[in-house]
């Protein structure tokens, strides 16, 4: 029996490792993913506003979040509050280590906090059925994996039931119908081992739009920190501005272009929240927020075709 019991524990687990080994996603992701599965589901019964409608955009708010990932480590956040109303672009800045991706794997409930609350329209996330709260957030990991196989199949990876129509559209929103067009086999082009023959900006596209497919409420982006060329670092800018419109967007942010971009800042440091404004309103008021904006943030690229200056002309 003994045996048994322990052929069921491991069971998935290894059928999950398999997967992850077939469509190269990270050994993370998948503990993640199966530390997930452990955390207990509540009762269904669908997310409405006030009007009995299904609201696209989520409100999001942290209510002194208090966290630590194991009980012998330190803690990562200290009383974290910050409020974000529906739609609309919200960067998380700050130095390494701040607590800002923890932020969204707190969102996703990949972990539980140890005090606090954590509210998506004004409803404790912990009364949510954990399947439908993942199913309103898109979320893009900072190295999300581009798999092999075709483009197709890493858009409809996590949406199997797409159709033709919602696959195009997402491809458009992602700035990538472009690319499409430019593939010899179009969708069907096989991408290469974890997206080898895309760019670095391309991959993180490819990432936005397989979230979209699932039709998120919620999207949470955690920007890669590699440098962009210039019309990859705008055609991220434009997606994130249009999806913003309609549905919440969170970023941790690396890039000045995002930043300037977002409607509000939180500025994060040593797990707490120390500022939030607009890049203006911080670059007057937070000395941190200087420092970053001066060190931390990477400038644009410059313009595609512009000549390079000469060492000493
Ligand atoms: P940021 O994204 O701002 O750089 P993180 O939220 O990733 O910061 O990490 C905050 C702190 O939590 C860091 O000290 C980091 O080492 C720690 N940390 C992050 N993930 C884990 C984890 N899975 N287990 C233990 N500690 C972690
Ligand atoms: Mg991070």
């Amino acid at each position: 029996a003994f045996l048994l019991f322990l052929f069921y524990l491991i069971e998935p687990v290894t059928s999950l490792v398999d997967a992850a080994t077939q469509y190269q996603v990270g050994a993370a992701a998948i503990a993640r993913i199966v530390e997930a599965e452990r955390l207990e589901t509540e009762d269904p019964g669908p997310v409405k506003d006030a009007s009995g409608a299904v609201n696209r955009a989520a409100a999001v708010e942290f209510d002194e979040v208090r966290f630590r990932y194991r009980e012998e480590l330190p803690y990562v956040h200290h009383g974290v509050s910050f409020t974000v109303p529906g739609a609309g672009m919200t960067a998380f800045v700050g130095p390494s280590g701040a607590g800002k991706t923890t932020v969204f794997g707190l969102i996703e409930r990949f972990y539980e906090t140890s005090g606090g609350r954590i509210l998506i329209d004004g409803r404790d996330i912990r009364e949510w059925p954990l399947a439908e709260l993942r199913a309103s957030i898109g979320y893009v990991e900072q190295d999300a994996p581009v798999l092999s196989g075709t483009l197709r199949e890493n858009l409809v990876f996590a949406a199997p039931d797409a159709g033709e129509d919602a696959v195009r559209e997402v491809l458009v929103r992602a700035r990538l119908d472009g690319l499409v067009d430019r593939l010899p086999d179009g969708l069907d082009t096989v991408v290469g081992h974890r997206g080898s023959k895309l760019s670095g900006g391309e991959r993180q596209r490819v990432a936005i739009a397989r979230a979209l497919l699932r039709r998120p409420r919620l999207l949470l982006l955690d920007e890669a920190t590699s440098q962009l060329d210039a019309v990859n670092e705008m055609a991220l800018r434009d997606v994130v501005a249009d999806v913003a419109r309609e549905v919440t967007v969170l970023v941790v942010a690396h890039r000045l272009s995002t930043v300037t971009l977002a409607d509000r800042i939180v500025v994060m440091d040593g797990g707490r929240v120390r500022a939030v404004g607009t890049h203006a309103e911080l670059v007057e008021r937070d000395p941190l927020y200087g420092e970053l904006a001066a060190t931390q943030f990477l400038a644009s690229a410059p313009v595609v075709g512009e000549p390079r200056q000469a060492a000493g002309a």
